[in-house]
């Protein structure tokens, strides 16, 4: 299925200069929301990556990690913009292109021995997904891999992360 054709490039959005990649005309699709998720989980299979949980970043790895977490038989966790998860949290901040963002994870989510798979809907910078291998690597646990509906090769994230696999759907 050609995926890349059910993905809507917004110009400009949410600003100038910035080519935003809209996933809301693929989730729309019945077959193509079927056929990602079955794609993302048999792409994990294939690349021999086993979890106990997968960790989605606020908010569309919110949309994509629930549903492969339950096809590879794991738990979701949520990575969240701070102040939003209620119970005792670890925070990490890393830089933007101008200024700083923090995420945060509760703290009880892991431990030590889980075997974790980070999602996103789109890697970028790596930034995001570079902050949240560093929440997961506090707690001591084993980062199997990240897994991206969208990449931008372009800007090379990839680079910035750890030497774990890493999936990607499509590629720009
Ligand atoms: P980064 O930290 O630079 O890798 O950015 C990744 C995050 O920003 C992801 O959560 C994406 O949803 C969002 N994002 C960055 N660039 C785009 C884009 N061109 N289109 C859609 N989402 C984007």
């Amino acid at each position: 299925m050609d995926l890349k054709s059910l993905i809507r490039d917004i110009p400009d959005f949410p600003k100038p200069g910035i080519l935003f990649r809209d996933i809301t005309t693929l989730l729309r699709d019945p077959e193509g929301l079927r056929y990602t998720i079955d794609f993302f989980t048999q792409k994990c299979i294939d690349s021999g990556l086993q979890a106990d949980y997968v960790v989605g970043m606020e908010s569309r790895g919110f949309i994509f990690g629930p549903p492969l977490a339950y096809k590879l038989g794991a738990g979701f966790i949520p990575v969240r913009k701070p102040g939003k998860l209620p119970a005792a949290v670890y925070s990490i901040e890393y830089e933007l292109e101008y200024g700083t963002d923090c995420l945060e994870m509760h703290q009880d989510a892991l431990h030590p021995d889980s075997r974790v798979l980070i999602v996103d809907d789109l890697i970028a910078t790596g930034g995001t997904a570079k902050a949240t291998a560093k929440l997961v690597q506090k707690i001591g646990c084993q980062l199997v891999g990240f897994g991206f509906i969208i990449e931008l090769r372009e800007l090379q994230g990839r680079k910035h992360l750890p030497d774990v696999p890493i999936i990607s759907l499509i590629e720009y």
